[in-house]
């Protein structure tokens, strides 16, 4: 099947593309991540992606970067929560109930340009390496997928890719790739730092 990828960074591409390659698929990954700031972290996340891609062979496309967007959909989302938990950085990071609103805003707009792209270049289907991830909402991942294929007219390609996690980052480690500390967005770097604060 001719598949187009989401793909947020190098080491969660690892284990996702292993699998795809094996089961016959033809894989192209899309860069598709306004979510990610600063910008220098983006452009950070996508070297790290083409020169791991590059040496293994599979192409790599950059979808538009648009912060702006990203603001004014889950941004919006993420700044209601953060207000509702009276501006509480680490009650929103240890409440996934707090979180999830605004992971949807984001997977559904990097999702559906990829729906859309998969759908313009004739790709078979769109997937993602996002579900690699024991830290995102796995199903929340899946629907938003789901949703933005059957409206873009391909098919969507969901695996929980989970059980492959340890060892995708056992082999980012070993080769040296940058794994970041934070899932993206600005608010998830502060989330992230708040929690290492409190567990020290
Ligand atoms: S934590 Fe990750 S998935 Fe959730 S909004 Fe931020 S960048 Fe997107």
């Amino acid at each position: 099947m001719k598949l187009l990828l989401h793909a947020c960074c190098g080491p969660c591409s690892l284990e996702p593309t292993r699998i795809l390659r094996a089961a016959g698929h033809d894989l192209t990954l899309y860069y598709a991540n306004s979510n990610i700031a600063p910008a220098e972290e983006y452009a950070h996340r996508l070297g790290t992606l083409r020169t791991w891609a590059g040496g293994e062979g599979l192409p790599v496309v950059e979808g538009p970067y648009d912060p702006a967007a990203w603001e004014a959909t889950a941004g919006r989302v993420g700044e209601a929560a953060l207000a509702a938990a009276d501006g509480d950085v680490l009650r929103v990071a240890t409440h996934p109930a707090l979180r999830e609103a605004r992971c949807r805003a984001c997977y559904r707009l990097r999702f559906e340009e990829a729906a859309r792209v998969a759908s313009e270049r004739r790709f078979d289907a769109v997937g993602t390496t996002l579900s690699v991830s024991p830290y995102q909402f796995t199903e929340v991942i899946r629907e938003e997928l789901e949703r933005a294929a059957a409206a873009a007219g391909v098919r969507a390609l969901f695996e929980d890719y989970r059980p492959f996690y340890d060892e995708a980052t056992r082999r980012s480690r070993a080769t040296g790739m940058y794994r970041q500390n934070f899932c993206g967005c600005r608010f998830s770097e502060a989330e992230a730092a708040a929690e290492r604060a409190e567990r020290k």
